[in-house]
């Protein structure tokens, strides 16, 4: 297994990130097969719970209110619509479900009470149920984590630097109080940037040493390709190569290798090669089905078949972590345990139990004062 080290340096990643192209696949091929099973990719679906309209800016979103996108708003779905669509993704060979709302940040109000409900209801389907709401107080992360959420979504999307180009409305540093918040809780944290919104390499290097000094690491690091949607002042981008993809992929992999490094949004630019290779360079999740939010990806078929392909299967759930448990099932835990140690077989056990422990810390006791 290799080493995780929490303490790169920008020089350290720069050095991995310019390696000869074929060197940089090799041995983050080698860092992946060390921590991973190569021929396993875990399959999540986006359900966009709540679309457009957002108060935020964004520069490469089409939800942001400020821009003239023609994305189809939605409010906050229902709960049946959710758990429909998760169900559906199950089927399809999803392992977890993310519920992406265009939100600023979470309010205490009625919405966020039927979030809860949701992350509940899919949950309880035996899936990992990740969610991207925005902003999270403390209060607000430890409500979710009690509703048997698995993982929490926020994206750092640049280096420190180049966020400001791209996003005024909220800064750097609210993003990682988010970020804190959600590992406060031991919510497993999703976090990563899009390549392709006119940074530099160096941005990109940035981006990863920031997320490849936060302890742990974040168990999901997403790796979006711009798609460049018109309306919104990025529009004129052009689309990122593969090989600068890889590269990106390939970097992620050997400084943080244990995270789940997936393949996200601009798949569609994409051949089954230029993926295959991506694989290859250790990415091992994607995004399915036909949107990603609001913008294309490949329909669950075309990924089936590719993984079909290459001999791909998908992970299961909870492979990385324990089902989380809610609120609820942690009280019939303890009522069920209540119940057995107050029957009056177990009273007894529990006493006997209570005089041999007594026992050893007298025993231990006395060792200690001899030496
Ligand atoms: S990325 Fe999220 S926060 Fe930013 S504008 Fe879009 S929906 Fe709002």
């Amino acid at each position: 297994m290799s080493e995780i080290k929490y303490d790169w340096t920008k020089e350290e990643i720069k050095a991995i990130y310019d390696k000869p192209f074929m060197e940089l696949i090799y041995e983050a091929a080698t860092v992946h097969r060390e921590n991973h099973n190569p021929n396993e990719v875990q399959v999540s679906s986006l359900i966009s719970i709540k679309t457009g309209g957002c108060s935020e800016d964004c520069g490469y979103c089409p939800q942001a209110a400020r821009y003239h996108t023609d994305i189809d708003k939605n409010d906050l779905m229902s709960l049946e619509e959710v758990t429909q669509m998760a169900e559906n993704a199950k089927a399809g060979g999803a392992s977890r479900v993310c519920l992406g709302a265009a939100w600023r940040n979470v309010k205490n109000d009625t919405d966020f009470d039927n979030v809860l409900e949701m992350v509940k209801g899919v949950n309880s389907m035996n899936m990992e149920v990740c969610c991207t709401l925005g902003m999270l107080s403390q209060d607000q992360a430890r409500r979710l984590k009690e509703a048997g959420i698995y993982a929490y979504n926020h994206n750092l999307d640049s280096s420190e630097e180049f966020y400001k180009e791209i996003i005024s409305t909220r800064g750097y540093d609210d993003r990682l109080r988010t970020i804190e918040h959600a590992q406060n809780e031991g919510i497993h944290v999703c976090s990563g940037g899009i390549i392709g919104m006119g940074e530099s390499d160096d941005d990109r290097v940035g981006m990863l040493y920031t997320l490849s000094r936060l302890n742990p690491h974040p168990s999901s690091v997403p790796i979006n390709g711009l798609v460049p949607v018109p309306g919104t002042p990025l529009e004129e981008q052009k689309p990122v190569s593969i090989w600068e993809m890889v590269r990106m992929i390939a970097t992620a992999r050997i400084v943080m290798p244990r995270a789940q490094v997936r393949l996200s949004a601009g798949r569609t630019y994409m051949t089954q090669e230029g993926q295959a290779m991506c694989f290859m360079a250790g990415a091992n999740s994607i995004f399915a089905g036909d949107k990603l939010l609001t913008t294309p990806n490949p329909e669950y078929n075309e990924d089936m078949e590719l993984f079909d392909l290459l001999n791909i299967t998908p992970k299961k759930a909870y492979v990385d972590g324990a089902q989380p448990q809610t609120k609820e099932s942690y009280k019939e835990v303890r009522e069920t345990e209540q119940a057995k140690w107050s029957r009056p077989e177990h009273k007894i056990e529990a006493n006997e139990l209570k005089k041999a422990e007594a026992k050893e810390v007298r025993k231990v006791t006395r060792v200690d004062s001899l030496n």
